[in-house]
Order: structure tokens, then C-alpha cells, then sequence
């Protein structure tokens, strides 16, 4: 299993991190052993001092595919969730300014947060999914899946393009605007509409 994940995909957070608008989507990935298994506590990385939340849509991978047209894209997955990118972005900076790979930044261990996930009915309208993160019981991102520069079944034919998607395998869809800081003993829940998916403290 592996973790795609796609950056820069909503104008107002590429504008606060003063990055150019993509014509094509960022991808990056995060390795199996960047997920936080659940009840496992996040632990507050040692090697940043600027550890960022970022809330995203999450997909599940159903089917396993390769060159998949952005209209079949929609049979590839079959469950949403919101989680968290935890970036390091004090050393994504540093790496970003030097011209190298942003793993250590982006794919350490436990940086992906995964809710639980909602199985999409038939005719799920996936243009129109409202998520949002509360840090500490105060909404600091919020966002629908209509504001993406790239939908989720063009990042799906993008991605496929140069991956094979196997079932299993999770997209983070980025993030928009509002990213920010956490410290040990901020607590992070992700919501779609009104339902929590998930809830992880910094320790
Ligand atoms: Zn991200």
C-alpha cells in the first residue's frame, strides 16, 4: 500500500505559501509506514520546530488501474475521509530552497493521519464535499472539494499517468488554506459536514 498525495491544489493555499499556481498536479508520496495506525499517539517529530497541520479530502483505492481516464475515474475509489499531512515546514523550506526531495519533511513516520471512512453511495455528488479542522475546538481550515484546481478524477488520471493504483492505496487531495502550527498537547478533529472522522493530540 502506498500514499499519494497531491500539493498545491487550492488557490488560497498555494497564495499563503507564496507558490506559484501548477498547471499540472503536484504529486508526492508518503510511505506505509507514514501512517498512524489508530489509538497509536502522534508524537511531536524531533527533528522540526515548525510542525504544520494539513487537513485534506482523503480517497480509498478500490480497483488497481494504470492510464485511467478522468471519466472512469470514479470506479477506482470507493470511500472518502478527511486526514492530516503533518509537515515539518521548517525543513520542507530549508529542503524546497536547496532544490531537494521533500520527504524527510512530508513522510516521516505517523505523518499521515487517516480518518475513518465513508463508504460513497451511488450518485454521490463528489463536487460537493464540505470538510473542516478544528484545532483545539476552533475551525481553522475549511473547504469543499468544488474549490480544487484539479478535481479528484483529473488528479486520478494524472497520478495514473506515471503510478500504478492498487487496491488499498489512499489519495490526500491537498490542502487549502488556514495551515498552521500545532504543539504538544493540541488536539486535531476532522470533520465531512457534521460528522467527526477523526480525532489525534500532539504529544
Ligand atoms: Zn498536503
Amino acid at each position: 500500500m502506498k500514499i499519494i498525495c497531491v500539493g498545491r491544489n487550492y488557490k488560497d493555499h498555494v497564495k499563503e505559501l507564496n507558490n506559484a499556481i501548477p498547471d499540472e498536479p503536484v504529486i508526492f508520496m508518503k510511505p506505509k509506514s507514514a501512517l498512524l495506525q489508530s489509538h497509536t499517539p502522534f508524537y511531536y517529530p524531533e527533528f522540526t520546530n515548525e510542525l504544520h497541520y494539513e487537513c485534506e479530502l482523503v480517497l480509498r483505492v478500490c480497483k488497481n488501474g494504470k492510464y485511467i481516464q478522468e471519466k472512469h475515474a470514479s470506479n477506482y475509489y470507493d470511500a472518502v475521509t478527511v486526514g492530516i499531512d503533518f509537515t515539518a515546514r521548517d525543513l520542507q523550506d530549508d529542503l524546497k530552497a536547496k532544490g531537494l526531495p521533500w520527504e524527510k519533511a512530508k513522510a516521516f513516520d505517523n505523518s499521515a493521519v487517516v480518518g475513518k471512512f465513508i463508504p460513497l453511495a451511488p450518485g454521490f455528488n463528489k463536487k460537493n464535499i464540505q470538510f473542516h479542522l478544528l484545532k483545539n475546538n476552533e475551525k481553522v481550515q475549511e473547504a469543499n472539494s468544488a474549490d480544487m484546481i484539479f478535481s479528484i478524477d483529473k488528479v486520478i488520471e494524472n497520478i495514473s499517468k506515471y503510478f500504478s493504483l492498487n487496491i488499498g492505496d489512499l489519495i490526500f487531495t491537498g490542502t487549502p488554506a488556514g495551515v498552521g502550527e500545532c504543539v504538544v498537547g493540541d488536539v486535531m478533529e476532522g470533520f465531512i459536514d457534521k460528522q467527526s472522522l477523526f480525532t489525534v493530540e500532539v504529544k
